[in-house]
């Protein structure tokens, strides 16, 4: 993937604002509790190695991450010792590789397990396979669902030194929502689990950013925050923040090309859009390709404070936006982020759009340098 160094469209990463919202949400949870930093997706499109390298500084206790090649990577890059979770399935092949590299790993079957035990036997080190069991409350995607299962789990750990259960978690389905029914539910399952087991591991946790802003429990180890530590809401404009957190993504570009229309001149593929006479029309370099999505055209981009409408279809590389009057090439457009005063904040949008921020966030290609400050 050759990367856009040589155009002016950019994605700024305000680490100050990670570190920012890291002690914010530090501040608000029980003191003693593990804060992890989920940084799988490459950081939310942030950049996974700068994002924990920000949040290391910051004092957080590991990372998330949701494949395996996400947690080599940070192991790659520095981050030799830290406690480091592969949240979601693996493949049993790796077992000796993640044992070997002393990551964490979710397990979520007892076939999986089973499966695991012998692999065990290549590995290089005496390291145990740290597991953290995940258990399915609600969510309906992985996990072991009733105490029997879980009892049957831990006893099969315990019979086998190369077997670590180090943590036992579950995912909310609701949390971002105003569904405190299906929170509760999940909870009260998720302590019974818990209960049922002869010994309960060191890492016990459930909460994602919603259960961290808005339901903090008192009774588990640990933290899993991704998208309030890079400054979003997880419920959009659902539900609003119960303190600040500062968004660290700018998206920008240069205007790269201006003129003036005439009446019923059209615009972009489909010559959907006719211009109106003597609208100023800008050109922009950055397009779907770049996670610009065709959907997002019906958007404001921000130009000297001035909420400027996409014209015409988004194009895979290109797009125009309408002037309120000239401005010359190399005019900052702002995309995401703050422009003058007014903010373009991708909440918003998704609401529009019927999605979430987190989709436009990670949506953003590799093909926009990310730049760090
Ligand atoms: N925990 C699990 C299991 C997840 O899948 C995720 C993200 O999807 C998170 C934690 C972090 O979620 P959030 O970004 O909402 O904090």
């Amino acid at each position: 993937m050759a990367r856009g160094t040589h155009r002016p469209t950019v994605a700024k990463v305000d680490l100050g604002a990670i570190k920012w919202n890291i002690n914010q949400i530090r501040n608000h949870i029980r003191p003693g509790k593990k804060l992890l930093a989920v940084v799988k997706a490459d950081g939310y499109g942030h950049g996974a190695v700068p994002i924990a390298n920000a949040a290391k500084e910051a004092g957080v206790d590991g990372f998330c991450v949701a494949i395996l090649d996400e947690a080599i990577e940070l192991r790659q890059n520095g981050f030799t010792e830290d406690f480091l979770l592969v949240m979601g399935v693996t493949e049993v092949r790796d077992v000796a590789l993640m044992a070997d590299s002393n990551i964490s790993v979710t397990v979520s079957s007892f076939e999986w397990l089973e499966a695991a035990l012998p692999l065990l036997n290549l590995r290089k080190t005496m390291n145990p396979l740290r597991i953290h069991l995940a258990v399915d409350t609600g969510m309906g995607r992985i996990g072991l669902r009733t105490k029997e299962e879980v009892q049957a789990f831990e006893a099969f750990c315990e019979k086998y030194e190369s077997l670590h259960l180090e943590g036992i978690f579950t995912h909310f389905a609701t949390a971002d929502g105003e569904d405190d029914i299906q929170v509760e539910r999940q909870y009260e399952t998720f302590k019974e689990l818990v209960k049922s087991m002869t010994t309960r591991p060191d890492m016990v946790h459930l909460a994602n950013s919603a259960m961290t802003l808005w339901h903090e429990d008192f009774e588990t180890d640990a933290t899993r925050v991704g998208i309030a530590m890079y400054g979003y809401n997880p419920s959009d404009l659902t539900i609003p923040l119960p303190y600040e957190l500062k968004p660290a993504f700018t998206l920008e570009t240069e205007i790269s090309y201006v003129k003036q229309m005439h009446e019923g001149d059209t615009i972009s593929y489909g010559a959907r859009y006719k211009a109106y006479e003597g609208e100023w029309l800008a050109t922009l370099p950055i397009g779907y390709a770049d996670g610009w999505r065709r959907d997002l055209g019906n958007q404001t981009l921000l130009v000297d404070g001035h909420r400027c409408p996409v014209r015409g279809v988004v194009c895979m590389d290109q797009l125009m936006i309408s002037l309120p009057h000239a401005y010359p090439i190399g005019t900052k457009v702002t995309l995401l982020g703050e422009n003058n005063g007014e903010w373009n904040n991708p909440s918003e949008m998704a609401v529009e759009l019927g999605t979430i921020g987190y989709e436009i966030l990670c949506g953003i290609s590799d093909r926009v340098p990310r730049i760090y400050n």
